[in-house]
């Protein structure tokens, strides 16, 4: 079988600057896969390459289908769903607005049955429907922002930096939702995080970007062990 998602010799620049310089990766059906690297490594291009949110060139495939050529929103009609970095979700829209949002593709009893799933996963959402989101924390948002990406009804998951300027125990309680996810619905997913310690034990497999490549990949065992992943991602 294929792998779900499959990156081959994926390049991508921004004007003069080249952002990625031949990204090979897969993500399998129901499989979770971090990406790690340093500031500016290239981790979020990589995302925004597969979601067709910045030019790109190479191959992309997702679910027998090439992605090259698709947009943002054609690539999410197959079932790719970005939670971007910086969460993305409407400040001045409440909780129930930004949740509808995601559920651009549902109507009726199917938007009720998501709103209802992602209530549950999320309950404090539920007494704060009528919240507007900028009001909410930084956790509460990134999780609203998770939610909404859920409504879209995703065979895969594309997280950036979900962990940014959270504090370790809201991290937690986030990366313990996608592990769930994962886990119990098998919903694939591709996390992009400068926390390796996080990513590493969320995610069964990983690969290391530095300046557009694929420097080390293995699985997350293995990148522990690794010397220079511990050195320079693990501080240890
Ligand atoms: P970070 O963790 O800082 O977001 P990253 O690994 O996600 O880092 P990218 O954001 O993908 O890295 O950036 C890769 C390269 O592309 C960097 O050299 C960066 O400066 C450059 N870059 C990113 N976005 C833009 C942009 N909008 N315009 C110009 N250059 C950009």
């Amino acid at each position: 079988m294929p792998p779900l998602l499959q990156l081959e010799d994926v390049h991508a620049r921004y004007g003069p600057t080249t952002a990625l310089r031949g990204i090979s990766l897969t993500v399998g059906e129901g499989e979770s896969v971090a990406v790690l690297g340093a500031n500016g490594a290239g981790k979020t291009t990589t995302l925004r390459a597969i979601s067709g949110t910045v030019k790109r060139s190479g191959r992309i495939e997702f679910a027998g289908q090439s992605l090259g050529r698709r947009g943002p929103e054609s690539v999410s009609r197959l079932g790719i769903a970005h939670v971007p970095e910086g969460r993305g979700t409407f400040g001045e829209l409440t909780v129930r607005e930004n949740l509808r949002l995601g559920a651009y593709t549902q109507r009726g009893a199917a938007f009720k049955a998501d709103y209802v799933r992602v209530l549950n996963l999320f309950p404090w959402m539920a007494d704060r429907e009528g919240q507007q989101a900028g009001t909410l924390s930084g956790g509460e948002q990134q999780m609203l922002a998770l939610g909404r990406a859920l409504m879209q009804r995703p065979r895969l998951l594309l997280l950036d930096e979900p962990s940014l300027g959270l504090a370790p125990s809201i991290v937690g309680e986030i990366f313990r939702r996608v592990k769930v996810l994962n886990a119990e619905e098998g919903l694939s997913v591709l996390i992009v995080e400068q926390n390796a310690v996080v990513a590493l034990d969320t995610a069964a497999r990983a690969y290391v970007l530095e300046v557009g490549r694929v420097v080390v990949t293995g699985s997350s065992e293995e990148l522990r062990r690794n010397e220079s992943v511990r050195r320079s991602y693990l501080g240890y």
